[in-house]
Parts: structure tokens; sequence; C-alpha cells
């Protein structure tokens, strides 16, 4: 590891001022971060601790929540407003890393965790995101764990996140605060990046931006499921996870929201899928039709081929669940 300076930000404003460096990043949870720097994938030269400056409550806010950047995984796994109005994301939390991890890991890191593409970690191999222009080694070598929506000649890397699966099924949105002061909000649909030909650009922040918070609006299904397929029953990320909330009215689907992890290079949630299912009657033929949909556009190589299958299932299984 190469050495850093360190300093402990004492408000957000300060956070900022210090992070506007051109070599240093945030830290709080370290999760991701401290085992990048170990391999010298990431090498920021001053890291500014943001982990005391009052950003770990969960607060309501109208008729929705408002989590703290650093309010940990397993704290909003076990609020109970959340576990209650919001259980899609505390299932999908807990299906996310181990428990030790969801101690530390914060809200705001795990938004910008990075992929786990393994070659992404291999200084050795060529990775366009790690090194603009260097090549995709994952293009012939190991995929299993890549992406088919969403990808680019450049890069097929998957967003490895199950909370932000559950939070794009839910509409949020982040607050941010700029180096320069400023307030601004992000939908999630929006803060997200596709890989195009600048896979080392992975969301819309831009450099000394602080995620100060996460807001939820009320969720606008009762309906709830997270589910998760992985190669073993914990401490794995998803081949295919959904998130899907939805709402019954006389016997229709009257709101329809599906996100997936494990199939994008992004948290994914497609609109089409979404439309083709609100106002219908929940049906095996419906629902074949939404995997139909959903794996319209989806690029797969030797090693993903398994997930449109996989995805269309999954699919399947999450809507007879949540509309029966
Ligand atoms: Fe790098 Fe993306 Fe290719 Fe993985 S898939 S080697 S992260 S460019």
């Amino acid at each position: 590891m190469r050495p850093f300076d360190y300093s402990r930000a004492t408000d957000p404003g300060d956070a900022c001022r210090a992070a506007a460096a051109p070599e240093a990043a945030f830290v709080a949870g370290g999760t991701n971060l401290l085992d990048l720097m170990k391999l010298e994938v990431m090498a920021p030269g001053a890291l500014v601790d943001i982990s005391r400056l009052g950003l770990d409550g969960i607060e309501p806010e109208g008729d929705g929540l408002r989590i703290g950047a650093t309010v940990t995984n397993s704290d909003l796994a076990a609020d109970a407003r959340v576990r209650e109005g919001w259980p899609v994301l505390s299932r999908a939390l807990l299906a996310g890393a181990s428990g030790q991890l969801r101690n530390k890991a914060t809200t705001g890191g795990n938004l910008l965790q990075r992929t786990r593409c393994p070659y992404f970690y291999d200084t050795d191999t060529p990775c366009n995101k790690r090194e603009p222009g260097s090549g995709c080694s994952a293009l012939g070598g190991e995929q299993r764990n890549h992406a088919i929506l969403g990808t680019s000649p450049e890069c097929i890397a998957l967003h490895p996140s199950d909370m932000a699966v559950a939070m794009r099924a839910l509409d949020a949105t982040v607050a941010v605060q700029g180096a320069n002061g400023e307030h601004r909000h992000i939908a999630l649909s929006e803060f997200y990046r596709l890989p195009g030909d600048t896979p080392h650009l992975e969301t819309r922040l831009m450099h000394g931006d602080l995620i100060t918070a996460v807001h939820l609006p009320a969720a606008k299904g009762d309906r709830q499921v997270y589910r998760k397929v992985r190669d073993r029953a914990s401490y794995a990320f998803a081949l295919v996870s959904a998130a899907a909330v939805v709402r019954m009215e006389g016997g229709r689907i009257a709101h329809a929201a599906l996100a997936f992890g494990g199939l994008g290079t992004q948290p994914w949630r497609d609109p089409e899928v979404d439309a083709l299912l609100t106002g219908e009657a929940p049906s095996e033929a419906l629902f074949d039709k939404a995997g139909e949909v959903l794996m319209r556009d989806a690029e797969t190589h030797e090693g993903t081929a398994f997930k449109v299958p996989l995805g269309k299932r999954v699919l399947k299984a999450v809507l007879a669940e949540v509309t029966a």
C-alpha cells in the first residue's frame, strides 16, 4: 500500500473542501476502498474520514425517510420503519455481504462500491475501467459474474450492490453536497453512467462531491419481494437478483416497479417492463412477456449466456410471489 495522508473532517463543508484536493478521497466504512488501496488499484494521496459528520441518522422526511450517508447497512436493515414500510430494502441489505461487513459498510459507500470483476483487481491485466484504453480482459476470460445489460465493447462489469437494486425499485434520490457548498439531488435512476467508452466514469458525481443522504419516498407498493440467486447461500454476489414493489387493485397490477442485480452494469430497472405489467391481471403469459421485454437488448458472451434464462426465471418467480 502506498503512503497517504489521513484527516478526519468535522462537518460536511470541511469534508468537501478537504476532498477537493486532486488526489483526495472520502473514506467511511472502508470495506471496499481499503482492499482497493492494498492492491494499489486505487492510490489516493489523502483520505478524508467522513465517519463522524453526524450523517448517521434515519429521519422522517415528508412521507418518506432520509437516510444519512454513513448509516451502516446493519442499522438500516434493522430499522423498524424500514422493515415496516420498505421491507424490500431491508431484505436486500441482509442478502448482501456478511454481518461483519454490514456493520461497517455505509449507505453512501454501498452506492459507490466498485465492481468485483477480478481483472479490475488484478493490476497485471488490462482493464479499461482501471486504466482507460488498456483493454478488457473479461471479454476473453472469466465472465460468470459479469453483466448482460447496459454493457459496451469496452466493459461488461457488473454493479455489485444489493441495496441499490432495492433503492431503484423504490425510486430513491441521492442528496449531494459539492465542493463549492452547493446542495443537489440526483435520482438514483440518473446516478449511474453506462460504461460506453468511458467505463472508468461510473456516476454523475464530480470530484469532491459528498453523498450526504439517500431519500426514500413513500413506497408505492405494499407488496415487496427481494430474491437473490447466487453460487452459495451467503457472502456471495448475485448471479441474478430482483426487487419487486407492487400494488394490486381489483385483481390487477396497479403499480409495478422491478429492479435487477447481477444483470446490468448498473442496478437495472427497465421502464418498459414496469409499463407492460401495470394495469394487467397477473398471468404466466404476462410474466413470460415481461421476461422477453427485459432481455430484448441483452448482450451475452459464452460465460454469461446462462443469465438470460436465469433472469427470466427469477423475474417470473418474483412476479408470481408478489402478485399471489
Ligand atoms: Fe475491466 Fe470492465 Fe473489462 Fe472487468 S469488464 S476487465 S472492469 S473493463
